[in-house]
């Protein structure tokens, strides 16, 4: 295996799947079918998993309500869906611990560095929730600092789309994919793959990244035995 510790991040839009808002059963299932694929091969799992199928902050202020209580709901939706994804993966026989950025102790432990990394140690998979605890970030920066932190070979960023192109695909039916990128040319090339915090972690601290689609059934696993999807920033 390339890797021995990953940090996965999935988007909360990513667990909507079919549905127009919440979590999608279905998606959700697959999703920790894949993750189980690549547990069974012995590798650390910890997860940081987004609230956007939920609620974002910046969707506060149009609302009428303040950005920094936005946040805040933002991280709760995070732990909502890091509860479903901890029910998914615990369904198919797998440990998991779910650790909060925010204290609620009646629904996961606090975020405590050493204890997560026992815990990985230990072949549990650690979701984080609640991002970094701190309004005005996003669950990006968080994987890229727990990654860090926990000393992560890649942050594993799982998308709809299978990497980094030119221009956007969905648009664009002349856009490429890059296979490989520096963080150099992607800054200059202004490609947006994590904002600027997120990226400029990893590039200081020499964390790769892999964009990747992680829809397609089997693709996880492939990328950790090496073989060659989506894109990769280092
Ligand atoms: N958030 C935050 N601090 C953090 C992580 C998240 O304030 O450390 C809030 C922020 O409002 C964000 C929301 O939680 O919009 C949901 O996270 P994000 O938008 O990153 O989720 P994704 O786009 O990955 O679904």
């Amino acid at each position: 295996m390339k890797y021995n510790r990953i940090l996965l991040k999935l988007s909360g839009e990513s667990l909507m799947g079919n549905v127009q808002y919440g979590i999608d059963p279905e998606r959700l299932n697959q999703y920790a079918a894949e993750i189980k694929a690549v547990v069974e091969e012995g590798i650390e799992v910890a997860i940081v998993i987004g609230g956007g199928n939920i609620y974002r902050g910046v969707q506060a202020e149009e609302s009428g309500i303040e950005r920094v209580q936005g946040d805040y709901m933002g991280m709760l939706a995070t732990v909502i869906n890091g509860m479903a994804l901890q029910s998914a993966l615990e369904r198919i026989g797998l440990f998991t611990r779910l650790m909060s950025g925010i204290k609620m102790e009646q629904v996961c432990e606090p975020f405590i560095r050493r204890r997560a990394i026992r815990h990985l140690e230990k072949g549990r998979i650690v979701i984080f929730g609640a991002g970094i605890g701190n309004p005005y970030f996003t669950t990006d920066s968080t994987a890229s600092l727990r990654a860090i932190e926990i000393q992560a070979d890649v942050v594993l960023k799982g998308t709809r789309v299978d990497g980094v192109y030119t221009a956007d695909p969905e648009k664009d039916p002349s856009a490429t994919r890059y296979s490989t990128l520096t963080f150099r040319e992607a800054y200059e090339k202004n490609l947006n793959i994590m904002d600027m915090t997120a990226f400029t972690l990893c590039q200081e601290n020499g964390l790769p990244v892999i964009v990747f689609d992680m829809n397609k059934p089997g693709n996880l696993l492939k990328i950790l035995k090496g073989e060659k999807y989506g894109t990769l920033i280092q």
